[in-house]
């Protein structure tokens, strides 16, 4: 028997990015046990659960305990009352759904690795270069070709479509993992009428949405058309500190439909086949996350992060190094220094100044040369790590 397997797995990279950076580290601490290591390269947050999200957690829980208040399965799509908290959500950006386009989710990555389902295995997926590395590996992981647009410095990394550009999805995320590029209104409306003309799906990534301060779309639907050719994936992971609570939302709008099908039938017809939906006490401590109160409890903590976001702009600026992101995002995406390729710089920062950073190179082939700091490690660290790196570059 060799056929058995699926063989499409030969073509991703056998070891995630994250562990092969996890095991260089945890050889350097094995050799150098007194090193005090800074970690810049993590995608988590650090900062704790809010208060009104722990008290409707607690009261949630206690549901549980009471046969009259005990919830067993709940509605495929999420409940109500999270859903109508995540449409009061996107009416303050201007934008206005059906509850029934709003499908509550254990987070973004599980649906951006699922949404394909929807699609054929001969469809032509489009992908930025560097990007995040779930689009890709779960698209090859299922046989599909996949096709890399450029995000380079001259395009801010942040890629448009050209009028040889092909494909029949394509994943678009703003504020962007790893280089921190947003797209702006005119940008999207690019893609939307390109997706439009050609008949393609944009999968969209929000999931960083949170952290945008300048004026910028915090949702696709704030473009004209995207109805007809977009599907949004957002998260509370990032907004609300939930990575440890798992819970998001995607965005199937009913009126998205391609040969005759209507995508949001298709994707509650899948969701109901493979899915069971979220706990009931995340999703009561979700809803707390869309309060006032809520809401403004995470604005706080993001407010936070983009300090130590700030201290590093800051630093790479005093110090001229090229860089972008740090501003609507948390990740600063830099240029590495000295002529080094990314995995020399991460050797060569982990080695001599005891920082922990993420190679460039792991994100896509563009990405050589680059290096990806993350400011959830926060304001004391981003600090320390930039008075080293500083140390470091003058040495
Ligand atoms: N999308 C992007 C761009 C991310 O960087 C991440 C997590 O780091 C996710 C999605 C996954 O989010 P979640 O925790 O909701 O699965």
């Amino acid at each position: 028997m060799d056929h058995i397997i699926n063989h499409s797995f030969d073509a991703i990279p056998k070891s995630y990015l994250f562990s092969e950076v996890a095991r260089r580290v945890a050889a350097f601490r094995a050799a150098h046990p007194e090193s005090e290591l800074i970690p810049m390269g993590i995608g988590d947050v650090t900062r704790p659960l809010r208060r009104p999200v722990i008290e409707a957690l607690k009261k949630a829980a206690e549901e549980q305990a009471h046969a009259d208040s005990f919830h067993g399965y709940g509605p495929e799509q999420g409940y109500d009352f999270l859903r109508e908290a995540v449409l009061r959500h996107y009416a303050g950006f201007g934008v206005r759904l059906a509850l029934e386009d709003i499908f509550i989710s254990d987070g973004a990555k599980s649906d951006l690795g699922n949404l394909p389902d929807l699609f054929s295995e001969n469809c032509v997926v489009l992908l930025p270069d560097p990007v995040y590395p779930v689009y890709r590996d779960s698209n090859l992981m299922a046989g599909r070709k996949v096709k890399y647009l450029a995000a380079t410095r001259e395009n801010g990394f942040a890629p448009l479509p050209g009028k040889d550009t092909r494909g029949d999805l394509v994943y678009l995320c703003s504020p962007a993992n790893p280089t921190g590029a947003a797209y702006t209104r005119e940008q999207l409306k690019l893609w939307v009428d390109w997706a439009l003309a050609s008949g393609a799906v944009i999968l969209y990534d929000a999931a960083y949405e949170c952290f945008i301060q300048d004026d910028l779309p915090h949702s696709i639907y704030e473009v004209e058309g995207a109805r007809e050719c977009a599907i949004e994936v957002c998260s509370l992971s990032k907004t609300a500190g939930f990575t440890g609570m798992r819970c998001g939302y995607t965005i199937v709008p009913h009126e998205l439909a391609r040969e005759g099908q209507n995508l949001h039938d298709l994707w509650l017809r899948r969701q109901c086949t493979k899915m069971n939906g979220v706990a009931y006490p995340i999703q009561r401590a979700a809803e707390a996350v869309f309060t006032a109160e809520g809401m403004a409890a995470c604005k706080e903590d993001i407010a936070a992060y983009l300090r130590a976001a700030a201290i590093v702009a800051d630093t790479l600026d005093e110090l001229g190094v090229w860089y972008c992101g740090g501003k609507n995002s948390p990740y600063i995406w830099m240029e590495c220094p000295k002529g080094l390729d990314s995995w020399q710089f991460f050797d060569a920062l982990l080695e001599e100044a005891g920082i922990i950073g993420t190679p460039g190179c792991g994100f896509g082939e563009q990405g050589e040369g680059y290096f990806r700091l993350s400011a959830f490690s926060g304001e004391a660290n981003a600090r320390a790590a930039m008075e080293r790196l500083r140390a470091w570059l003058q040495s």
